[in-house]
């Protein structure tokens, strides 16, 4: 874990004053420490049946479609408005500062879905509220929101009291 740790480093004053942003790039680079930190992700829903794993744009692509292909499964884009192609849903929600939306294609989930919505943080937990609700939105049941990181200053867990919450690494 401390390992994988390592790999994750602060960068002060990053997308604004005031920020400390959690920069996964160096973990990307590390083959072997990337993959350990998706089995951990994934670990407790092994046996879930997971039917699709759903991610956040962007960096919930990455970890998302990691933990897909581990468990055998599809994947499901959550995009930013007007990114994605085909007919969609969207759910707005708070920003620190304003508002946004994520979209999701309406062919995405299926009723008997059983899905695992992946991210990198949680931060005010806004962003993982919103993507429950869309796979709410088309009958898919959401099994779990999974993080790499979880920043428990910032209560993400407030939000998602209805749903499981799994975090690899707290700080
Ligand atoms: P929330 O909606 O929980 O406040 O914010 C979570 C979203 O913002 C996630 O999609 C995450 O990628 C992004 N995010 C917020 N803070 C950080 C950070 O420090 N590092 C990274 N990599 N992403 C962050």
């Amino acid at each position: 874990m401390d390992e994988i740790k390592n790999k994750i480093r602060d960068i002060a004053d990053f997308p604004e004053p005031g920020i400390l942003f959690k920069d996964i790039t160096p973990l990307m680079q590390s083959p072997v420490l990337l993959r350990q930190a998706v089995e951990l992700l994934i670990a407790p829903y092994r046996n879930a049946n997971i039917t699709a794993v759903a991610g956040m744009e962007a960096r919930g692509f990455i970890f998302g479609s990691l933990a897909a292909s581990m468990l055998g499964v599809g994947f499901i884009p959550l995009r930013k408005p007007g990114k994605l192609p085909h007919t969609t849903h969207k759910v707005e929600y708070q920003l620190e500062y304003g508002e946004t939306s994520l979209e999701i294609h309406t062919d995405a989930v299926g009723e008997n879905d059983n899905i695992l919505i992946v991210d990198d943080v949680l931060a005010t937990g806004g962003t993982a509220k919103a993507s429950c609700e869309l796979i709410q939105l088309l009958g898919g049941n959401v099994v779990a929101c999974v993080f790499l990181m979880e920043l428990t200053a910032l209560n993400g867990r407030s939000l998602l009291t209805n749903f499981n919450v799994h975090s690899v690494i707290q700080y």
